[in-house]
């Protein structure tokens, strides 16, 4: 579903330049929940943001879903995109919009039509658990309760990739597992891939079936889960 090939992103600053992503080539089978795990500065956040484009990469490949995303136009891009969904660690929900028109947001920049709008987000409230709180607003409701709504958007184009950026990292233990257990029945159910990428271990070990662990911009080992960490 995903190839990352001899993937290099650099950033220039004042104090020079940065390689945050060195030379990293990655094969993500379709229906896989792959983590990507590693410390802080590891290069994790802008590892995901290449993957649908919110950051350009310096050279190299990723290609979704048979597209080499780095050869689209701006336009074909944003099509692409329609098939890549993001969470994040900090939701980003717009809080002058009830729950419902968070989700519809997506649909609305797509052109779908209002009446299809309103039967595909009651559709997204049922599979987040949400129906009760479609007229809150985002202030209104708890941590795990916003990531539902983070996640509902992130589904609402029917992508076949989700892509969480440290999504559960905000969250108590207890909300942590009820969002890992929705991420795990959401991929079963819609057969998503999911790449997750997270400082935490007990995540993956949680519900990853495939693991890379990134370390100062590379890859330094990857694997199903089971091989790559001895378990207990
Ligand atoms: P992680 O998500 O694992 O914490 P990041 O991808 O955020 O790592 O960062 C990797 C490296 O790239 C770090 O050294 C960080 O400071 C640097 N970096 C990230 N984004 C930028 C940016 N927009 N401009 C300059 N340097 C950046
Ligand atoms: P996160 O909580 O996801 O690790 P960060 O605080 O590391 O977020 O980064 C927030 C934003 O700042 C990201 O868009 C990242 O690309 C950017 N960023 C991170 N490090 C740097 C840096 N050294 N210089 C400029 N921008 C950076």
């Amino acid at each position: 579903m995903i190839q990352i090939n001899q993937l290099v992103k650099k950033y220039s600053s004042r104090q020079g330049t940065i390689i945050a992503i060195d030379n990293v080539s990655l094969n993500i089978l379709q229906g896989a929940i792959y983590g990507i795990i590693g410390l802080s500065g590891a290069g994790k956040s802008t590892l995901v943001r290449c993957l649908n484009l919110l950051e350009k990469p310096t050279s190299g490949q990723v290609v979704v879903a048979g597209q080499d995303l780095t050869k689209l136009s701006n336009r074909e891009l944003r099509q692409a995109r329609q098939n890549i969904g993001m969470i994040f660690q900090h939701f980003y929900l717009l809080q002058s919009r009830t729950v419902a028109e968070n989700i519809a947001f997506p649909l609305e920049i797509a052109g779908v039509p209002k009446k299809e709008i309103s039967i595909r987000v009651k559709e997204l409230l049922h599979l987040v658990g949400l129906e009760d709180k479609s007229s809150a607003y985002p202030a209104q409701l708890s941590g795990g309760q916003k990531q539902r709504v983070g996640i509902a958007r992130a589904l609402a184009t029917k992508p076949q990739v989700l892509l969480c950026d440290e999504a559960t990292s905000a969250l108590d233990p207890q909300t942590t597992l009820s969002i890992l257990n929705l991420l795990r029945d959401i991929n079963q159910k819609l057969g998503l891939t999911i790449v997750m990428i997270t400082h935490e271990m007990k995540v993956v070990k949680e519900i990853c079936t495939d693991v890379a662990v990134i370390h100062e911009a590379r890859i330094v080992e990857n694997g199903p889960v089971e091989s790559v960490f001895i378990k207990p």
